[in-house]
C-alpha cells in the first residue's frame, strides 16, 4: 500500500508493507521508502514513529539520489533529485496528480519543486512537465527583466539612433547564455539560465541589450555595461561560477 506523509514539510510517499515484525521497520532504498509493521498496528502509530525519524528519511532519501552534477540541472526528474532555481538549491518532489487532471504540472513551493504527473513512475512524463514549466518560468522572467532595462535604456538607444529591440527569442545553448543580432534587433537567450542566479541573469540581459549600442566587447561597450548596472563586474563573477 503506496501512502503519503508530510516530514518536515516535504510530502513523501511510503510503501507500507504488513508482516509478521514486532516493531515499525524502515528502509529507505534508491530514495524509496518501505515501512513494514506488524497486521494490527494503526497507521496513526507508523507515522508518529516515522516522524520521530525524519531526519534520518530526509537524509536517507537524499543521499541515494543526490544530484552528482553541479550544473542544478535534473537528469532523473526523480523524487529527491536536488536542482536549482535561480541559482538556489531546491528538491523535486514527485506526485500523482490529482483524479480528473491529464496534463502533469509542476506546483513550486521554494524550496520544494512537486512534480505531478498522471504516472510517477514514467521518466518521460516527469521530464515534459518540468521542462515546458522550466522554459514558462524563464521566458516570463526575462521577458520581464528585459522590459525593465530596455525602458531604461530607450533614451540612449534612442539618441544612438540604435535599432530597436523588436523580438526575444529562446533556445537552449550550448557556450552562450546570450545572443544580440544588433543589425535586426533580435536577442535569443538561452533556456539554461533557469539555474542561474538572478543577479546574474540580470547581467546578461543588460550586456545583450549592450549589443544594440555597442556590437563587440570594447571599452566603450563596457562603458555602456556599467552606466546601467554599475556592480555589473561582481555579477559577472556570479555568471561564470554558474
Ligand atoms: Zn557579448
Amino acid at each position: 500500500m503506496i501512502k503519503e506523509i508530510v516530514l518536515d514539510g516535504r510530502t513523501i510517499e511510503y510503501t507500507l508493507v504488513r508482516k509478521k515484525v514486532k516493531n515499525v521497520n524502515l528502509r529507505v532504498d534508491a530514495g524509496k521508502v518501505v515501512v513494514s509493521c506488524g497486521p494490527h498496528v494503526s497507521v496513526g502509530y507508523v507515522e508518529e514513529t516515522m516522524r520521530s525519524k525524519s531526519k534520518f528519511i530526509l537524509a536517507a532519501i537524499d543521499k541515494t539520489l543526490v544530484c552528482v552534477n553541479n550544473s542544478g540541472r535534473p537528469t532523473e526528474y526523480a523524487h529527491g533529485e536536488r536542482v536549482k532555481v535561480w541559482g538556489e538549491w531546491c528538491v523535486i518532489n514527485v506526485r500523482k496528480l490529482p483524479d480528473g487532471l491529464k496534463r502533469g504540472r509542476i506546483i513550486y513551493e521554494h524550496p520544494i519543486i512537486y512534480i505531478e504527473v498522471e504516472n510517477p513512475d514514467d521518466k518521460h512524463q516527469r521530464e515534459l512537465a518540468y521542462e515546458n514549466w522550466k522554459r514558462s518560468m524563464v521566458k516570463g522572467k526575462l521577458d520581464e527583466m528585459t522590459r525593465y532595462y530596455y525602458s531604461i535604456m530607450l533614451p540612449r538607444l534612442n539618441d544612438r539612433k540604435c535599432h530597436s529591440l523588436d523580438d526575444i527569442r529562446y533556445r537552449i545553448m550550448k557556450s552562450k547564455w546570450g545572443v544580440c543580432r544588433p543589425t535586426i534587433g533580435v536577442i535569443t537567450y538561452n533556456y539554461n539560465l533557469f539555474e542561474v542566479a538572478q543577479e546574474a541573469v540580470a547581467y546578461v540581459v543588460v550586456h545583450e541589450l549592450c549589443h544594440l549600442l555597442e556590437a563587440n566587447h570594447s571599452a566603450r561597450f563596457y562603458a555602456e555595461v556599467a552606466r546601467v548596472m554599475p556592480d555589473y563586474k561582481l555579477r559577472e563573477k556570479v555568471l561564470k561560477m554558474s
